[in-house]
This record gives structure tokens, sequence and C-alpha cells, in this order.
């Protein structure tokens, strides 16, 4: 139960990866003037730079190793705090653990967002960057995300990993702060099994997530040049096969994504207006990815209900994601001295705690999107949906 990049997987795939197969060179690195070299990271780095209209791409091997190699690429040292949202993923956290770097938590709003008004509450001197991440591919707010970072010239790393192609008043997410984030994981909206990828308009923000994703090299697009190196990195690199991959995912992003807008708003209209929940507010409706809807009841008690007739649940109930269900952060921050557990971020909990999230391209129990659509539901499938999901809180209605 993927994303909707994985229900399109087809023969452009087949025929990408069969190149490199049949090429027999499965690693980035190769002579640019060999013909047997595809050179497929390349050009999927290239491709989804202009895609995205940023400067520099780079590949990597996750998404969480994007997120580890733009975090440090930014200069972020052990002890330096980042602001993140409290509903989000276990890799964002965990990216900046590793570096030794506290992940401070904020408030999300009614978009199911980082909060920009609750961000300064959260400012320290110890502050060094904002992690805005767009949960469930809505564009967070930006422009109050931005000058709030503006104003104590902070930068911003965006987490794309769950909005690939999404834009923001014009601009592609990703490519508003100093550097974005994406994933291709399996629930992603396009996906190569997994791969990441970094952009960023910073030249040198570029050359240090280089060096971080193959042990301290310089950037370079042919063979290697093992005597330049710059500092201490690791091995996140893409492979070849991954990126072959990813390419012909690339090609049908504006596809998926126009798909996806389309059935979405099929099943909003299907559903209607319900008496004491709405939909969950988007920053961007055009620009959103369209992958998932949310719903907000006022009561907490009438979501859950709606939840358990649907054999779904509340998104508070969703581990991966939320702050006070992932026991291994909350222990860390518990070590650190700082505040963790339920209670922590009292208006997140109150808004995930009466949050449905319906599929529409992502189908994810984990996401707490087990009911819903897929990318490539019928409008008879549609309509059913729209009718279970109204008939669950009309039952739902009564009893309350
Ligand atoms: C999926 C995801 C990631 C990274 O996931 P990988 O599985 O490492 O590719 C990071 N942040 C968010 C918000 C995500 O949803």
């Amino acid at each position: 139960m993927p994303g909707p990049g994985w229900y399109w997987i087809g023969e452009e795939e087949k025929r990408e990866v069969l190149d490199v197969m049949e090429s027999g060179h499965l690693v980035r690195y190769g002579k640019l003037d060999d013909p047997g070299f595809k050179q497929k990271t390349r050009l999927f780095e290239k491709e989804f730079a202009e895609y995205n209209g940023a400067r520099h791409a780079l590949a990597t091997a996750s998404g969480a190793t994007a997120l580890v190699a733009a975090m440090k690429a930014m200069g972020l040292r052990p002890g330096d705090e980042v602001i993140v949202p409290g509903y989000g993923f276990v890799a964002t956290y965990s990216a900046a653990v590793f570096l030794g770097v506290v992940p401070v938590l904020a408030e999300i709003g009614d978009d199911l967002n980082l909060d920009p008004e609750d961000i300064e509450r959260r400012l320290t001197p110890k502050t060094k960057a904002i992690v805005p991440i767009h949960m469930l591919g809505n564009p967070c707010n930006m422009a109050a995300i931005m000058a709030v970072a503006d104003k104590h010239g902070l930068p911003v790393l965006e987490d794309v990993c769950q909005a690939t192609g999404g834009t923001y008043h014009g601009s592609k997410l990703g490519t508003i702060g100093l550097a974005g984030v994406f994933s291709f994981n399996a629930f992603k909206v396009i996906t190569a099994g997994d791969g990441g990828m970094i952009v960023t308009d910073s030249a040198e923000l570029h050359e240090r997530a280089f060096s971080m994703h193959d042990q301290g090299y310089h950037p370079f697009e042919g063979a290697k040049q093992p005597a330049v190196r710059n500092e201490l990195g690791l091995k996140l690199c893409m492979t070849e096969l991954t990126a072959a991959v990813g390419r012909a995912q690339l090609r049908k992003l504006d596809q998926i994504l126009s798909t996806l807008r389309r059935k979405k708003a099929k099943l909003k209209e299907a559903i209607g207006p319900i008496p004491g929940a709405r939909f969950r507010t988007l920053n961007d409706p055009e620009g959103e990815c369209a992958t998932l809807c949310t719903v907000l009841f006022d009561r907490a008690d009438v979501a859950a209900r709606v939840a358990s007739l649907l054999e779904t649940r509340t998104v508070d109930n969703t581990g991966w994601h939320v702050y006070d269900r992932m026991d291994h952060f909350m222990r860390y921050l518990k070590e650190q001295g700082r505040p963790a557990g339920q209670g922590t971020l009292p208006r997140t909990d109150d808004i995930l705690g009466r949050s449905i999230n319906l599929s529409v391209g992502v189908v994810d129990g984990g996401l707490g999107a087990a009911f819903g659509i897929n990318i490539n539901s019928t409008d008879a499938e549609i309509e059913r949906a729209a009718e279970q999901f109204r008939n669950a809180c009309a039952r739902t209605a009564n009893v309350a």
C-alpha cells in the first residue's frame, strides 16, 4: 500500500533500468566520454534541478541521508538547535540527532504544518536553522516562515520528502529556503524504491553536501579525483539503478500531480459539507500535491468514532509521524533534559486527535491513510468512498 508513483511503475522504468544493466555500469562515477557509461545519476540530478528551478541537485541513498548531508553542509554542529514541527516523520528528527543537533519541537496549525507564529517562542541563542516539513503534500505557510527566518537571520531547510513537485505561489517547494530535501521511498509522490535528493542554489552548500555524501570529495561529474578531498564524509550515494527508475518517475510527476488533484477535487465534492468537520487549511490549493485529504473534526470523540467505523485511525495514532509516539526520540529529548511526551505541544495534540487522513494518492496505514482512494480509482470508486465516509460521519453524529 504505497504512493502514487509505485502504482504507475511500468515499461518506462523497466527500459531505463535495462539500459543500465546492459551497460553493466552500476555506479555514478565514470568517464563521461565512455559510451558504456549511461550517467543516470548525473542526468537525474540535472533533470531534477531543472524541474525544480534550482541551480544544484545532489542525489542520495534516501531522504534521511539527504537530511543528514544537508544539515551537515549547512554547518550545523553538536549542541546547535533546529526548530521542527511536532508532526513530521522520524527521519527528520533522527538526522538532526545523529549530528548531535537538537530538534526543538514547535506547534502545528490547522494546515498540519509548522505554525510560523510558534517559531519565535522556541528560539534560543543556540537556534541555527528552521526545518519546516511540507506534510502530506501540503505546502507550509512559507511567506510567514521565511519572514521569521529572515528577521532572525536563520537559514531554512525545507523537508519536501512528502511533497515532491508541489509549489507555493509559483515557487517549487524546496527552492524557497536555503535548501530542500526530497525522498523517493515507496510511500512518496514518486518512488525509486528508495533514494533522495537535495536541491539548493548555493554552490557552497552543494559542494559540502557532495563531500558529506562521498568521503569528502569535491563535486565532480566524471571519474573520481581521489587527491581532492574537502573534509570527512560518509557514503550516502545513489546508484545508477535507482537513478534510472527516478528519471522515469520524474517524467511522470506532472501527470501524477494533475491526476491526483483532479481525483481529490472529485472526492471533496462528493463528500460535500460535513456538519462538525472541515477540510484542513491549504496554503496554496493549486500547488499542493493532493496525495491526501485531511478532515478536521470539531470533536476528538467524533473523529475517533468515524475512524473506527472506517477501520482507520485518527492522525494522533500514527506512530512514526507524531512526536510523542516516537518513544526513542522522546527518550533522547528526556536525556537532554528537554520537554518530551504527550502534552509538550497541546495544540498539536488537539489538532491531530481531531484529524483523519483520507488517502488520495498515498495509501499508507502508517500515515493513518488506510481508507480512501488511490491514483487509479474510478469515478464510481471515488463516489463510493465519499459515501462511506459521509455515512460514517452521519452515524457518529446521531450517537454523539
Ligand atoms: C519519508 C520522509 C523522510 C525520509 O524518508 P526516507 O525513507 O529516508 O527516504 C524525511 N522526512 C519526511 C517528512 C518524510 O516523510
